[in-house]
């Protein structure tokens, strides 16, 4: 599904170049749940931001659903973004304002989703992700495990092939971490493939294989568990 070989991304300002990305390298198969792991300031962010088509790249090849996709530009990759990527933060990132099934809704409502689809599509989403009896609260009204789930249901009501994770437990206490885990990993059980970047050798046990980056290079690979199957 992704592909990426010798990529690169460097920040420029006017004194100094800082190299993020450093040729890096992988393969990310279809249905795979991989973990990112590595020190602060070592690239984590910033690959995945380019995994999922939110930045550039400065060099290398970026393979995706079989197309190359490094020289996209901003327009193309929303495109493919919209259709294609569900994002969960550290940070939840709700829209305060919105109720969590307005939160849920946004999406859909991005991707031209028809009112009456919509409705079928969020409540199912609500049901799945054990939420629908907050749908009319507002985050801030949540505890953050509720906050968490209402995240990852907007992350998945539009059913994309690939979520990205960042630190998707950072901010919870281990009972509604484990939850969350829980949550992602009957997700890609289902067939959705899953990059997560995390500090915790915890939650990078769900997944089937851990990289490990160190200054922006790819040091070691470990793999945990083989896919089961190939959707
Ligand atoms: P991580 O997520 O692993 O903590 P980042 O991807 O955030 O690492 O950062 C990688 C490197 O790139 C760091 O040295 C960081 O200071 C630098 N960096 C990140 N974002 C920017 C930016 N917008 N401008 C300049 N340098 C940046
Ligand atoms: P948890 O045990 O999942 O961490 P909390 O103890 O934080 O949950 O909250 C218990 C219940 O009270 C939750 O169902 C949550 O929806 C509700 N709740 C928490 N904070 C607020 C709030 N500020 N306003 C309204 N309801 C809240």
């Amino acid at each position: 599904m992704i592909k990426i070989t010798d990529l690169e991304k460097v920040y420029r300002t006017d004194l100094i170049e800082t190299v993020a990305i450093n040729k890096m390298s992988f393969e990310v198969r279809q249905g795979e749940f991989v973990a990112i792991m590595g020190p602060s300031g070592c690239g984590k962010s910033t690959l995945l931001n380019i995994l999922g088509l939110l930045d550039d790249c400065d060099g290398g090849s970026f393979i995706f659903n079989g197309q190359e996709i490094a020289h996209f530009n901003e327009q193309k990759r929303a495109m493919l973004r919209k259709k294609n990527i569900g994002f969960v933060f550290q940070s939840f990132n709700l829209i305060d304002e919105l109720t969590v099934y307005e939160n849920v809704e946004l999406p859909l409502i991005y991707n031209n989703i028809k009112p009456a689809d919509r409705k079928i599509m969020v409540e199912e989403t609500l049901e799945k992700m054990q939420i629908m009896h907050r749908k009319s609260h507002f985050p801030q009204q949540l505890s953050g495990g509720q906050q968490q789930r209402v995240a990852v249901a907007r992350a998945v009501v539009n059913k994309p092939k690939l979520i990205l994770a960042d630190e998707p437990t950072g901010n919870l206490d281990s009972h509604n971490g484990n939850e969350v885990m829980d949550m992602l990993t009957s997700l890609n059980e289902a067939g959705t493939t899953i990059i997560m970047v995390t500090h915790s050798e915890h939650d990078a046990k769900f997944s089937h294989r851990i990289i490990r980056m160190l200054d922006g290079e790819k040091i070691t690979e470990n793999i945990l568990r083989e896919l089961d199957y190939i959707p």
